[in-house]
Parts: C-alpha cells; structure tokens; sequence
C-alpha cells in the first residue's frame, strides 16, 4: 500500500510540499512481544514491542512501557527475533546500460536477505539520480551509499588530474572517491591532499606503487578485500611472520582505517574457490543466465593463466583467514562486504557465504553479526543514524523465526524486512524471488 501511494503523491506534489505530505500520512507500525537483538551488546531482550514511525524506530521497550498506539499495524513477534537490517559495504550497482527492471530485481535480490544498506564502489553517470529515488523511497531499494568513478591508474594519469576529479566528485555530490589500482604514488598523493582539503573520504583497493602502510597514513577510509595485506605480510606463498602480523595489526587499528574483508569474493579472484561447488549455487537462478556464464569463463581464465599456481590460491586463502581473525582480535575495525554483484557473489545471497567464511576464520556470531550492523553505522555515523535496533535508528530491521546468534543458520529464516518503515513480509520476498528467477531464465 505504502509504496504504491508514494508515486502517486511524488507527482501530485514537490519540494517541500511533498516532505509535509509524506509525513502527514507517516504510519506507525508495531513489533510486539518480539525478542530483540539490539546490537549493541551482546544480549536479546525478550518480550519487546518496537514502534517504528515513518523511516525511523521511536520506541523499544517492554509491553508495560510502551504502549501500541490506537490505529497501529501490528506484527506479530511472539517466538520471533528483531535484529537490524544488515548492510553490505562493498556492493555495486548493476553496469551502465543495465534496464530499469534489472536495476530493480537486484535491489529486490538485496533486500530480500536482509540487506538494506548498500556501499556502491563504482560510480557511472546516472547514479546520483537513481541513489537519490531510492533514499527517498520512490524506487524500493535499499539505502545507497555512493563512491564515484574511478581513480585508477589508466583513468587518473596525473597529480593535477587526480585533484580536478577530486574537486568535480566533490561537486557532483558523490560519498567518496573510489581507489583502483595502478594509481601511482605522487598520484595518489594529490588525491589524498585534495580529499582532506575538500573533507571527502578515499576508500577501495591498496595501489602497488602506494602500499599499504603509505595508504593508510595517508587516511585511506577503507581497505577493501584486505588488499594489500598479503602483499605487506609476504605471505602469498608461505607462512606468516607473526611480527610483521602484529606490526600491521596494530598500525591499522591505531590509524582506525576500516577493513572489508569480502573474503569469499577473494577466494573466486585468486582462484582457490571450486568451479564446481560454485556452479552449484543455488542463487545463481536468480542471475540472468549470460551473466553466470560470463562469471564462469573469467574463472577459467583465471585458473589457466600462465602465472596461475594452486597451491599459491590455496596458502593465500588459509592466511587471509589467520589476518583477518587477527585483525579482530587485535582490536581492527571491521565492516562487512561481499562485492555483489560480481563473480558468484549474489546480492543479498552472497551473505550467508560470507558470514560462513568469516566464522570459519574464527569470529563469533555476535561479532560477524555486528560487522553487518552497529560497524555499518558507526562507519556511516555523519549520514544518518542505522544499524542498531534503538529508538531514533533508521527502521532498517530483519525479523527472524530463530535466533541468528546461536545458529547464524537462522538468518535464512525469514519472516520480513523492513526498509527505511516499508514492511515487505517473507509471503512479498519469495513472489518476488519466484519473479525474478523466471525472468533470469532468458
Ligand atoms: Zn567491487
């Protein structure tokens, strides 16, 4: 209902006028007698009602302290588990040229696993127009954050190049700028300095001729794929200097650069993944055809090269799971990211491989759980208020049958998601997974 009314008011009226109407109409909607995982610590708080208003939670509480206003819509809780919504931190909108309705279907493949905050890392013209519709609820789709296009090496010859492309993505409006590789390091530099003198945030890939050390003193915001580390750490072929281990541990966690480790991303681009298994994906038919035959041609590419070694992918693999449980335990700052959509990373899907791969690497639930979560909004703190079930937190919420911090198996579970206040029940999520996999079949 609601998001049917809200076209039709956008065309009826603008500007201001539409914010007034939009809040005139605003509906309450209340969770009760819901166990909740508020996220910032590590408990469940039972037999809770949870009001949300508009785009925002206003009130978590017991039954006796808070009270379900007259004329509120009411969903059921009882045996069920409110945690927030989960966000994926480097995630990609589909390519330039792609339809309206495949835009659509992948941010319904999104959210239809909860996932209802999107860092988008690579900027095409047309983007800024289309991040705005859906923050604003116009399109369904999660909430888009936007890096612009790209600083790489063949794009940004130039230090003087670098700072007019900082300066124009500042103007245009972009979140962050997006590092490449092959950027080199005078390059980079003035990219840096522009950044900082602009108050724009650099986020991506770690450069060859910058390193990682030189990237992260430099403010780099995110390392993503912990690109870079292996490299520092010499360890594609061997073991790991625990010194060196320590060292790099303790310099990301006191320079407080986040990491996003897309762990089973890597495994598919250094080629320690099986072809096999992942052709066996059971979300794959939720991707057009060409496309997965695409992802699997660029494996086998991959895993033909010349300089292609097994035994390298697979050692490479072991050790990015030994960083990445050190990083954590060292006290490094952790968000979650997979890539999707790319290379058998299925939006919204991909997550359930990722937090699988992240607990075999050592973490608990309730930390995998909070890299998706409170991280997310800490690291998004100057955009909005998320990642917390909490009263004044942007009404982002996945609503489970069990219990996802005993069984992180529970998180496929589902009995709806909530985005910016937009109730979509599980009965919605799988008419519209059954859509979208008839319509991939071409
Ligand atoms: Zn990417």
């Amino acid at each position: 209902m609601k998001h049917l009314l809200r076209p039709l008011l956008i065309s009826l009226v603008s500007g201001s006028t539409l914010l007034l109407a939009l809040t005139a109409r605003a509906e309450t909607t209340a969770f009760v007698n819901v166990s909740v995982l508020p996220m910032d610590r590590d408990t469940v708080l039972t037999e809770q009602t949870v009001l949300v208003t508009g785009d925002r939670i206003t009130a978590v509480g017991s039954r006796e302290t808070v009270a379900v206003p007259d004329g509120a819509r009411k969903i059921d809780g009882k045996g069920k588990f409110l945690m927030p919504g989960l966000g994926e931190m480097h995630g990609h909108n589909p390519a330039v040229g792609s339809s309206e309705a495949y835009v659509e279907n992948i941010y319904f493949l999104f959210l239809s696993n909860g996932v209802t905050t999107v860092r988008s890392m690579l900027g095409w013209p047309g983007q800024l127009e289309l991040r705005d519709k859906v923050n604003r609820s116009q399109i369904l789709g999660p909430t888009l954050y936007l890096a612009g296009p790209s600083f790489a090496g063949n794009t940004v010859p130039s230090p003087a190049a670098a700072e007019a492309r900082v300066r124009e993505q500042k103007r245009e409006g972009w979140d962050l700028l997006k590092v490449h590789p092959g950027l080199k390091r005078d390059t980079f530099d003035a990219m840096a300095r522009t950044a900082d003198e602009l108050g724009i945030r650099f986020a991506g890939h770690i450069p060859i001729d910058v390193g990682l050390v030189h990237a992260i003193e430099k403010g780099q915001e995110t390392v993503d794929h912990l690109d870079g580390y292996i490299e520092f750490l010499q360890a594609a072929d061997g073991p790991i200097d625990p010194k060196k281990l320590n060292e790099i541990v303790r310099l990301t966690r006191e320079t407080n650069t986040w990491v996003i480790p897309t762990m089973v991303l890597w495994e598919t681009i250094i080629g320690s993944a099986s072809l096999d298994e992942m052709m066996r994906f059971p979300e794959l038919q939720y991707m057009p055809r060409s496309q997965v035959e695409q992802w699997k041609a660029s494996y086998e590419r991959r895993i033909t090269h010349a300089n292609y070694k097994k035994s390298t992918a697979m050692t490479t693999a072991e050790n990015r799971k030994i960083l990445l449980k050190a990083l954590h335990e060292g006290g490094a700052k952790i968000i979650f990211g997979t890539d999707a959509p790319q290379q058998f990373s299925v939006p919204g899907f991909s997550i359930h491989r990722e937090i699988e791969s992240m607990a075999s690497a050592g973490m608990s639930p309730f930390a995998i759980l909070q890299t998706a979560t409170r991280n997310v909004g800490e690291y998004l703190k100057s955009r909005d208020t998320f990642g917390l079930v909490a009263p004044g937190h942007r009404a982002d919420l996945l609503l489970l049958q069990g219990n996802p911090l005993s069984d992180l198996n529970e998180l496929s579970k589902r009995s709806g998601v909530m985005v910016r206040g937009q109730w979509i029940p599980e009965s919605e999520i799988q008419a519209g997974l059954a859509r979208i996999a008839a319509e991939s079949k071409n």
